[in-house]
């Protein structure tokens, strides 16, 4: 059985002060046991965080690493050596923000990802295909090729560390949602080009669902066969709606 995933992801969103509000807010939600949660605060706050949410079971990520491990002369990076550090068990890697407005490649993102591993934190590496792709019936050649990247780098076994988010880029943000049909065929592929590398890996690993989940449409997708929880960005900004979100997984 996997465990239910639900991940926030804040993005550059918050001051010290809403920051406290929401993880106030956050602190008074009903999350079931059998739900594991996470959130993604900017670097920024992940020590705020970190302590303000102390005893509560939500773990704490960040949204991005640097390639490279270790400390030394990369000016405005975090190395995953040093978010560990500030108690942080996840990261994001790939997001489609990251890869299309800054350009990371999928060599980047591969780096990050093992830099992940190495630091001992959970990498969630998102892949998703954009509008002009699922248009022209790309999709999962697209999302196919972006994974495949990471496979043959980091090998497979690394999958029994490590979470997937499919996220199409055309539904992140827009208030358009995959239909629960849509996302189910990209976990199924996802998960099939795993099960091809290792089975028993591939039936244990993770794989989330991400673009516009909201509270009222969390428990449709997220009760498809190969959806294991979900990657949420704005509604993540609201600790009802994730609250109610984290239920419904
Ligand atoms: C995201 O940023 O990963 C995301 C899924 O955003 P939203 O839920 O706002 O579409």
């Amino acid at each position: 059985m996997r465990r239910p995933l639900v991940a926030g992801n804040w993005k550059m969103n918050g001051t010290r002060a809403s920051v406290a509000e929401l993880i106030e807010a956050l602190r008074q939600q009903e999350v079931p046991a059998a739900v594991e949660v996470v959130v993604f605060p900017s670097c920024l706050h992940l020590a705020q965080v970190v302590s303000g949410l102390g005893g509560k079971a939500i773990a704490v990520g960040a949204q991005d690493c640097s390639t490279e491990t270790g400390f030394g002369a990369l000016t405005g990076e975090e190395s995953a050596t040093q978010l560990a550090d500030a108690g942080c068990g996840w990261v994001l890697v790939g997001h489609s923000e990251r890869r299309l407005i800054l350009g990371e490649s999928d060599e980047v993102v591969s780096k990050k990802f093992s830099a992940a591993l190495e630091c001992g934190m959970t990498p969630v590496l998102c892949l998703g295909e954009t509008l002009e792709q699922r248009q022209s019936e790309q999709t999962l050649e697209v999302v196919g090729r972006q994974l495949a990247r990471i496979v043959a780098d980091a090998g497979i076994a690394a999958f029994e560390r490590a979470v997937v988010a499919y996220e199409p880029v055309w539904a992140i943000g827009t208030g358009l949602t995959a239909t629960p049909q849509q996302a189910q065929e990209v976990h199924a592929a996802i998960r099939a080009q795993l099960a091809r590398e290792d089975q028993r890996i591939a039936d244990g690993v993770r794989i989330l669902y991400g673009g516009s989940v909201k509270a009222d449409n969390a428990a449709e997708l997220l009760g498809m066969a190969d959806i294991d929880g979900g990657l949420i960005g704005g509604a993540s900004l609201n600790a009802n709606d994730f609250g109610t979100i984290c239920r419904a997984a």
